[in-house]
């Protein structure tokens, strides 16, 4: 480590009550994915809180989505505006940090204010995922840039707007930042109140399989009818039947129907799937394919499929070992315990990985009880996380190739 840039050094440079006041002025921000103009409103106080850095800052259009009706129908979905922030784009040593600005709690949820549990705890919307990141991501780069090494190297950060769906308007900006980049972190909250970090993690996927029947009478000309849900059915039997130990599937919901003195000509099967590996995402869509094929075969009716696997499996690399192992002994110059353990749940550092990026995707606060109104904060955990993260930079930036 360079002289210039210490544990000390990094730990002095943060100023946390700064930290503090972006936070709980962020999380008064309803944010909700859904919420585009409290996503706009985020999007104009993070342009201005980030134009503090050097480099230019852009708001990119969602890419386009849809999703299937309960109809069946293909219908677009509307999504907020992403934040990106270019620094030094002609370095040869780029790096990749990113978060999101959206939350799960919509504009007319009831969990909307802030709460102190105790002297170091802040319950409130969004502030530990991940707007407590956010502010991490934004002071570790302030306190780098004042230091030397910050010349050697550049970097983008992406802030998207709809990583709580499954970041379907922002995964080809997401693929298009994190490509050729030397190392990427993502400021998810930790995995454990006390700082233990997120290590593998398993994909996720989300379906929808529309089956197209034909309607006749129930008691007339039963025989000429072709019945969607019974074919729906099967279809969800099947998908149970692909399950394995390494790729839980979940049929959760079927739409679809008609009166009861009619055949059914229509029903769509909604499905999640979270493989474990690679291998186990390969196995199941080779499954599925045939399995289609054989309830269309069976039932004389038509299966059109819309979703995938949205969120890659994320195995730790070799390259990906060295950075958790940069994380950890950063940690340790900062008296900060660092330790990591593998996990079901899915994020952006997914996408990341996928491109052969070596992530850690929870640098964030530390907190807990995500997704529910007791999601907390605690708050010395902001200036603790930002001055780690300056110091992974630093070592990013000055130390050999991970
Ligand atoms: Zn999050």
């Amino acid at each position: 480590m360079k002289p210039d840039f210490d544990s000390n050094a990094a730990r002095e440079a943060i100023d946390a009550d700064a930290m503090l006041a972006q936070v709980q002025a962020w999380s008064a921000i309803n944010t909700g994915t859904a919420n585009l103009d409290g996503l706009a409103r985020q999007a104009d106080a993070l342009a201005e809180a980030f134009a503090e850095l050097p480099g230019e800052i852009e708001l990119v259009d969602p890419a386009p989505v849809t999703a299937i009706d309960a109809a069946g129908a293909e219908v677009e979905r509307a999504f907020g505006r992403h934040l990106v922030l270019r620094v030094r784009p002609q370095a040869p040593r780029r790096l990749l940090l990113t978060g999101h600005m959206d939350t799960v709690f919509p504009a007319d949820h009831p969990f909307q204010d802030q709460r102190w549990l105790d002297e170091e705890t802040l319950n409130g919307p969004g502030l530990a995922d991940m707007k407590g990141g956010i502010a991490v991501i934004l002071h570790a780069l302030t306190a780098f840039e004042r230091t030397a090494a910050a010349e050697q190297v550049g970097y983008d950060v992406l802030i998207n707007s709809d990583e709580e769906t499954g970041s379907l308007a922002s995964a080809p900006l997401i693929e298009q930042l994190a490509r050729g980049k030397y190392a990427a972190l993502t400021y998810e909250p930790s995995a454990l109140p006390d700082g233990t970090l997120a290590h593998a993690r398993g994909g996720s996927g989300n379906y929808s399989l529309t089956v197209g029947g034909r309607s006749a009478h129930a008691g007339r000309n039963p025989q000429d009818g072709r019945n969607a849900i019974v074919a729906a059915a099967a279809l969800v039997l099947g998908l149970k039947r692909l399950q394995a130990e390494d790729c839980p599937v979940n049929p959760a919901r079927i739409d679809g129907g008609s009166a009861n003195n009619v055949v059914p000509d229509h029903a769509i099967v909604r499905f999640n799937i979270r493989p474990r590996s690679p291998d186990a995402a390969e196995r199941f869509e080779s499954g599925l394919v045939a399995l289609v094929g054989e309830v269309q075969q069976a039932h004389e009716v038509a299966v059109s499929r819309h979703g995938g696997i949205t969120r890659p499996p994320k195995p730790v690399d070799r390259r990906a070992q060295k950075l958790f192992d940069l994380v950890r002994d950063c940690g340790a110059a900062l008296g900060q315990d660092i330790a990591w353990q593998s996990t079901g749940g899915v994020c952006d550092g997914n996408n990341i990985a996928a491109t052969g990026v070596p992530v850690v995707d929870t640098m964030g606060v530390r907190g807990g009880a995500i997704h529910s109104p007791d999601e907390f904060l605690i708050v010395p955990s902001l200036a603790e996380r930002a001055a780690l993260s300056a110091l992974v930079l630093h070592r990013l930036a000055t130390g050999d190739h991970v």
